[in-house]
């Protein structure tokens, strides 16, 4: 049985105190029956490493480059997300494929400098509602994740992958079980072609997952945890979504 993951993404939110004030709502809640995460603003990183010492909530980024160093203004490297000890990235948002143009395969060219560092990426993917009702979205989602696959060959295995439809992000409108149930077998499927361990595989639902409907999306055969946004920014309403998961 694959063991639930719940990553917390802070998008640009946060403070200094803010930040202690959420990350000890949540260390005290501890423990978890699931493997909990958030995924901070690059600023915050450095004392959300010292907030959670000592503690099994992990920490990620939110982007990173694809390459490694170099002349590229404003972009934060994996070697120095691993500097930090981050265990996870979250690449390909879809708000970063929208506001930053960014392709399948630069996305899954961040997927690949994130995993030549140890560090685990967390692959979004997600169709528009346009997309949906054209009746499009498993081409979506099976050409954004083909391009990751394709990239990753035989390290596919150690990505996470995130379905994220983007109608359901930040909107309240959540995707039934069903149906984010039905995109999550299709993607499972995919992965089964592509890695041996594609059954052990993680594959997260996100999109207005709340306290109220995280236990019956996460209680769906392929749903194997949560990201989570806005819901990430409330201690209490995240540690009760992290309850629903285990
Ligand atoms: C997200 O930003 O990844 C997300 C799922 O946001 P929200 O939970 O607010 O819909």
């Amino acid at each position: 049985m694959r063991r639930k993951l719940v990553v917390g993404n802070w998008k640009m939110h946060g403070s200094h105190k803010g930040n202690a004030e959420l990350l000890s709502g949540i260390t005290g809640a501890r423990p978890f029956g699931c493997d909990v995460a958030v995924c901070v603003p690059f600023p915050y990183l450095s004392e959300t490493a010292v907030a959670l010492a000592g503690s099994d909530v992990r920490w990620g980024a939110q982007d990173c480059s694809a390459f490694e160093q170099g002349a590229y203004t404003g972009e934060v490297s994996v070697p120095m997300l691993a500097e930090f000890g981050c265990r996870y990235v979250i690449v390909g948002h879809s708000e970063r494929r929208a506001y930053h143009a960014e392709s399948d395969q630069l996305v899954a060219d961040k997927a690949k400098a994130a995993l030549a560092k140890g560090v685990t990426p967390i692959v979004c993917v997600g169709e528009t509602l346009a997309q949906r009702e054209a009746g499009e979205t498993e081409a979506v989602v099976k050409r954004q994740l083909s391009a990751v696959i394709h990239t990753l060959g035989h390290c596919a295995g150690e990505m996470v992958v995130a379905y994220e439809p983007v109608w359901a992000i930040g909107t309240g409108k959540v995707a039934s079980p069903e149906q984010a149930q039905a995109v999550h077998a299709v993607l499972r499927a995919q992965l089964r072609a592509a890695a041996a361990n594609a059954d052990a595989m993680t594959i997260l639902y996100g999109g207005s997952v709340k306290p109220d409907n995280a236990a019956i999306l996460f209680g769906q055969t392929d749903i194997d945890g949560g990201l989570i946004g806005g819901a990430a920014l409330k201690a209490t309403d995240f540690v009760a979504i992290c309850r629903a998961a285990g």
